[in-house]
Order: C-alpha cells, then sequence, then structure tokens
C-alpha cells in the first residue's frame, strides 16, 4: 500500500514516520510513504498556498490551485484506480478503526492536510472522496491527523505487525469490542498480583478469563 501526504510541513512527518513500527513497515516495503510538499505545486515566486478569505473573517485559507497540482501530479503517476483521496478536517466523518479497515483495502491513499482556517471548499467539493476527522476538538493542522490515520491504517496492512493476530482481538476490531487486560512480568510487583489463571498454561479457561473480562465497548457505558 502507498499511502501520500500532502502538507506545507513536510518536516512534520520526520519523526513519527521515522520511528519504530511505521518505519519498519517502510523498510519491510509493506507500506510506501510519500510526503508531498503543496508549496511545490504553487505558481508564484514566492510559493503562495493560502490568502484571505473571501467575504472577510480572521486568518488565512489553503489556497484550492497547489492542492490540485499536487493532486494532479499524484494521479498521473498513480499505479491503481484503488484508491482513496482523504482531506483532514474538522467537520468531516469520524474516523474510526471500521474506517481504518475500509481504508487499509485500497491500494493507495492520499491525506490531504489543511491548516490555518481550513482549504477552500472547491478541494472538498470537487478534489476528494471523503472529508475525515479524528475527533470533535480542533487542531491547528492536518499534520497531527494525517500522522494518526497512516498508523492506524498501515498497522493493518499485512506484514506490518510481527503477529497478525494483534489485530483480530484488539479494542474496535469488531464495532464494541474492547482489548482484554494484559500482564506481563513480574507476577507480583508492590503487592499487585496478576490474575492467578494467567499463570495456570490452561489454554482454554484463559481464553474463557479474557473473552469475559473484556470491557463493554459501549462508549456510555465505558469508565471515563
Ligand atoms: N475553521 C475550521 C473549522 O471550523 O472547521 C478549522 C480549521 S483547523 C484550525 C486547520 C486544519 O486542521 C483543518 O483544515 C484540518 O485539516 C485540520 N483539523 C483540525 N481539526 C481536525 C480534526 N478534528 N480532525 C482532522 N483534521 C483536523
Amino acid at each position: 500500500m502507498k499511502i501520500s501526504i500532502l502538507t506545507i510541513f513536510p518536516e512534520y512527518f520526520d519523526s513519527p514516520l521515522g520511528v519504530s513500527i511505521l518505519k519498519r513497515a517502510s523498510e519491510k516495503a509493506a507500506v510506501e510513504f510519500e510526503i508531498i510538499n503543496i508549496r511545490d505545486f504553487a505558481s508564484d515566486k514566492h510559493q503562495t498556498t493560502d490568502d484571505r478569505p473571501f467575504g472577510g473573517g480572521p486568518g488565512m485559507v489553503m489556497k484550492v490551485e497547489p492542492i490540485d497540482g499536487a493532486l494532479q501530479f499524484l494521479l498521473k503517476k498513480a499505479k491503481s484506480q484503488n484508491r482513496k483521496i482523504l482531506l483532514t478536517s474538522a467537520k468531516g466523518v469520524m474516523f474510526t478503526q471500521q474506517k481504518a479497515i475500509e481504508y487499509s483495502q485500497c491500494d493507495e491513499l492520499v491525506i490531504v492536510c489543511g491548516h490555518y482556517e481550513g482549504v477552500d471548499e472547491r478541494v472538498a467539493a470537487h478534489l476528494i472522496d471523503e472529508e475525515v476527522r479524528i475527533g470533535d476538538y480542533v487542531l491547528t493542522g492536518g499534520e497531527a491527523a494525517a500522522v494518526v490515520i497512516a498508523d492506524a491504517i498501515a498497522r493493518l496492512i499485512p506484514g506490518v505487525l510481527g503477529n497478525e493476530l494483534s489485530n483480530v482481538n484488539e479494542s474496535h476490531s469488531r464495532p464494541g469490542q474492547l482489548g482484554f487486560p494484559q500482564y506481563t512480568r513480574p507476577s507480583e510487583y508492590r503487592g499487585w498480583k496478576v490474575p492467578e489463571i494467567l499463570l495456570t498454561g490452561h489454554e482454554a479457561n484463559i481464553a474463557k478469563w479474557r473473552k469475559d473480562s473484556r470491557e463493554d465497548g459501549d462508549e456510555n457505558k465505558r469508565t471515563q
């Protein structure tokens, strides 16, 4: 799978994509990350990517032309039609594990990062497939959202995690499902004991305990 991220701050991604599982995913070629600098597609000598909003108001709005140019560049070299173009947006649909599973079926995923007061609405209307939000709050830019989305999707790609079972038993892998409690050595620390059953080695009983101890995934019933 290829994940392309369009941003005016390409350096933002150096660290998140350069460590741990996402780094290994690139090294193993399970996921290819491409960071596109939207500024490279601005047509003026100052490489302007934002302008004042029509109708007045505070802040700046990201211009449609450089984003269109960057997307056309990507589409020209695309190897597959099985592709989704997402725009990060506080007013988009909620990004959930089910969305991550859906997007992980694509061969190519493009994530456009907004900034400032947002993005000229013609991008959402004509150039992308879906606007997505990662929560009900407002970020300064779409870069943090793009990292969250790319991370959640990349770990679903076969070969990225050491053990594919990790994805099956996890929180949200089915709607309402939460992961079971995990423990590791030592079996007792400051008097806090690991549940006895996990030390018995009895697979069937452990499986039943894990099943029973999954919390209810209903958000309203979850401990805050
Ligand atoms: N004026 C916009 C509004 O009221 O919805 C907010 C713009 S926000 C300051 C700048 C950019 O951050 C957005 O264009 C989007 O790319 C990103 N962003 C902000 N909150 C987000 C969220 N909850 N999920 C995904 N992206 C978000």
